[in-house]
């Protein structure tokens, strides 16, 4: 199986314009070591799938529920029908800024699987927290009752977006943790990945693949450790 780098690019960039020239930047430095995908805002999304052939296009979010009067949300079923791929559910900023719980993640996989997309769920300690506890902690419930496959991304909290990242001799502890206690196959890591440090996770620590926030927005860089 290939790598899997995904790209989330947050609440970036401004103007669909920007983000059309990023995706093709992107595709045309691309080789096809890795599964390539791209999580754009919400608003971009069937703009940008016009115009990808190789990148994957991923949602950063989505409702719990496919069906339900719920204003503001945005269905797992209506990005299926948009020709999205893949989810993130359980981001860090997401679970930190709305507060969004281990049981509406739960919800959030069942509905997402059940509209046919795959799930990138994400995990991680906070700072000072005990990583193999909080992250069993958060899987033991947020996978409950969930039967098909999930991607994992295990990303420390504190590494996010901090420049700070985890030694990848402790990073690949946590993942043979996951990979035993919960029978997860493809699991990424995330916080502060760079090309200077990409490769220490995907060969020393043999992550199956990569989840990049701030990288992910330099099509140079990301398509360089897409292309690793
Ligand atoms: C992320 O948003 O999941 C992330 C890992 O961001 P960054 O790469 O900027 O730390």
């Amino acid at each position: 199986m290939k790598r899997l780098i995904v790209g989330n690019w947050k609440m970036n960039p401004l103007r669909l314009e920007e983000a059309e020239k990023m995706i093709k930047d992107i595709e045309e430095l691309l080789n096809d070591s890795s599964e390539v995908v791209v999580c754009p805002p919400f608003l971009f999304i069937s703009e940008l799938k016009k115009i990808t052939r190789r990148i994957k296009i991923g949602a950063q979010d989505c409702s719990f529920k496919n069906e339900l009067s719920l204003t503001g949300e945005i269905s797992p079923m209506m990005l299926k029908n948009l020709g999205v791929d893949y989810v993130i559910i359980g981001h860090s900023e997401r679970r930190n800024y709305i507060k969004e719980t281990s049981f509406i993640i739960n919800q959030k996989i069942n509905a997402a699987q059940e509209a046919g997309l795959s799930v990138i769920l994400c995990v991680g300690e906070k700072d000072q927290e005990d990583a193999k506890r909080a992250v069993e902690k958060q899987l033991l419930i947020e996978l409950n009752g969930i039967e098909r496959e999930v991607v994992v991304a295990y990303e420390p909290v504190w590494a996010i977006g901090s420049g700070r990242s985890l030694d990848p001799d402790m990073a690949e502890d946590i993942k043979e943790f996951i990979h035993k206690r919960f029978n997860i196959d493809r699991i990424l890591y995330g916080g502060s990945v760079k090309i200077e440090n990409a490769e220490r996770y995907l060969e020393k620590a043999s992550f199956s693949g990569l989840l990049i926030g701030g990288a992910s927005l330099n099509p140079d860089e990301f398509a360089k450790i897409a292309s690793i």
